[in-house]
């Protein structure tokens, strides 16, 4: 009796509670949510599963993207950027890692290295290199060196000082869209210095001689081409240093790490909110033919999607007040590092809520998620999270000691 009164409801959609937009999108980005997710089921979903399953690189994709006007939405309005272009970066990378997580995370690479570039530019730089990225060129972040690993800030390399600029020699472990980008924003050290916090930056095209990439073969974000680059006696013209010789770690606080953290915890949001939405969908849909019912019908299991759907959105939650925080500090002109505490805690959070989303969403899913597919591909894809520099670990160590050293804690 009580049964067929819900399925009665269900058939007229009474008595069913709405989700308020404004719990999943920020105000004022309806539109950009509905036409990132129309981007995404057109352009990204279609050639998610062969470049995973081929190890291909998604150029096609990020093409429809920056065809969409998308190639560098933190900017300035006037210079090519979005308005909000924080807020509007997380909608976006969420929005995308539900179809592609591996095209996301190529995206948010990328558009951390044009940031960098419009920020530590001099304007001639800027003339030069944004017009390439808004035409759709894509960048890499070359940082990570195996000696120093998942410090990214502490560079072992060293760049000597010539003639006509530098002679740059690094071996660099895992960089995004390594031998695909079209330039690298490369850190090393400058000359003579014995301080790696001397930080410099230098651009290199992907065709210049000396450049090499290697395979990158994992687990998962398999089409990002994430392996490691060499730059063996690589000459970078000096107009060609971004920035300051030295100095540089200051953009690490103030564009790289902001950026970085921001854009990958909205790839991880999206990706578990991909998978749960998978696991529901399979859930209503399963029935057992001996008990009548849907796996949706086993209260343990709506318990299950609860606990999830509760966790995005606290990462969720978490994501968008941050990215209008740095919103509101580009408008008033402070500095992003005013906003790092709360994307620490951010990334972590939204790092380990993917991992227990994802393992979620192929339990309920049963034999079907375990199967070659796309519930198993985010279960894979989600896991680079927490490995991703500053790694989990580090960050909880930040936060743990910014806990214990402010003073209103006593
Ligand atoms: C898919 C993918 C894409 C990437 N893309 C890029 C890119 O585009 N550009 C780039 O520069 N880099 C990139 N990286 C590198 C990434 O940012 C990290 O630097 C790297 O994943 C971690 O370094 P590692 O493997 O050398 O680990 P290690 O640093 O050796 O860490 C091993 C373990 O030790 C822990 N650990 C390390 N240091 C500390 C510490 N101080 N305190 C406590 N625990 C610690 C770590 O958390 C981890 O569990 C990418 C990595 C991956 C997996």
């Amino acid at each position: 009796m009580v049964k067929s009164l819900v399925k009665e409801k269900e058939m007229n959609q009474e008595g069913i509670m709405q989700i308020p937009e404004w719990w999943s999108c920020p105000e004022g980005h309806e539109e950009l949510q509905k036409m990132a997710h129309a981007l995404g089921k057109k352009e990204l979903l279609p050639r998610a599963f062969i470049s995973d399953q081929e190890r291909s690189y998604p150029r096609e994709s990020l093409r429809e993207i920056a065809k969409a006007g998308f190639s560098a939405v933190t900017i300035p309005v006037e210079a090519g950027g979005l308005k909000n272009g924080f807020t509007a970066f997380s909608v976006l990378s969420e929005s995308f890692a539900h179809y592609c997580p591996s095209t996301t995370m190529c995206w948010v690479m990328h558009m951390t290295t044009a940031h960098t570039i419009y920020e530590a530019g001099t304007e001639e730089q800027r003339q030069r290199f944004i017009p390439r990225v808004l035409n759709g060129e894509v960048g890499g972040l070359a940082f990570s060196e195996k000696a120093t690993g998942g410090h990214f800030w502490n560079v072992g390399s060293q760049a000597k000082r010539n003639e006509s600029g530098y002679l740059l020699d690094a071996e660099k472990s895992f960089v995004t869209s390594g031998g695909e980008a079209d330039f690298y924003l490369v850190a090393t050290t400058s000359p003579e210095t014995e301080n790696p916090d001397n930080l410099m930056f230098l651009l290199v095209e992907n065709d210049q001689n000396g450049v090499e990439a290697f395979p990158f073969d994992a687990m998962g974000l398999r089409g990002n081409a994430s392996g490691p680059m060499n730059f063996k006696n690589v000459q970078v013209a000096l107009e060609n240093r971004i920035g300051s010789e030295g100095g540089m770690g200051y953009f690490n606080d103030n564009t790289i790490d902001p950026l970085f953290l921001l854009g990958s915890a909205a790839c991880w949001v999206g990706i578990a909110q991909g998978a749960l939405n998978m696991a529901i969908n399979g859930a209503k849909r399963t029935v057992h033919a001996d008990t009548g019912s849907s796996v949706a019908d086993y209260q343990v299991i709506r318990h299950e999607l609860a606990k999830s759907q509760i966790k995005i959105d606290s990462a969720r939650s978490m994501l968008y007040r941050t990215a209008e925080a740095m919103d509101r500090c580009a408008k008033e002109g402070l500095e992003l590092s005013e906003c790092l505490y709360p994307l620490w805690q951010l990334k972590t959070h939204a790092a380990d809520m993917v991992i227990d989303v994802t393992n979620a969403a192929l339990q309920v899913s049963g034999g079907r998620g375990y199967m070659t597919g796309q519930v198993e591909k985010f279960v894979r894809d989600g896991r680079a999270g927490a490995i991703m520099g500053p790694t989990n670990e580090v960050l909880r160590e930040w936060i743990g000691r910014t806990l214990i050293e402010v003073p209103w804690m006593d």
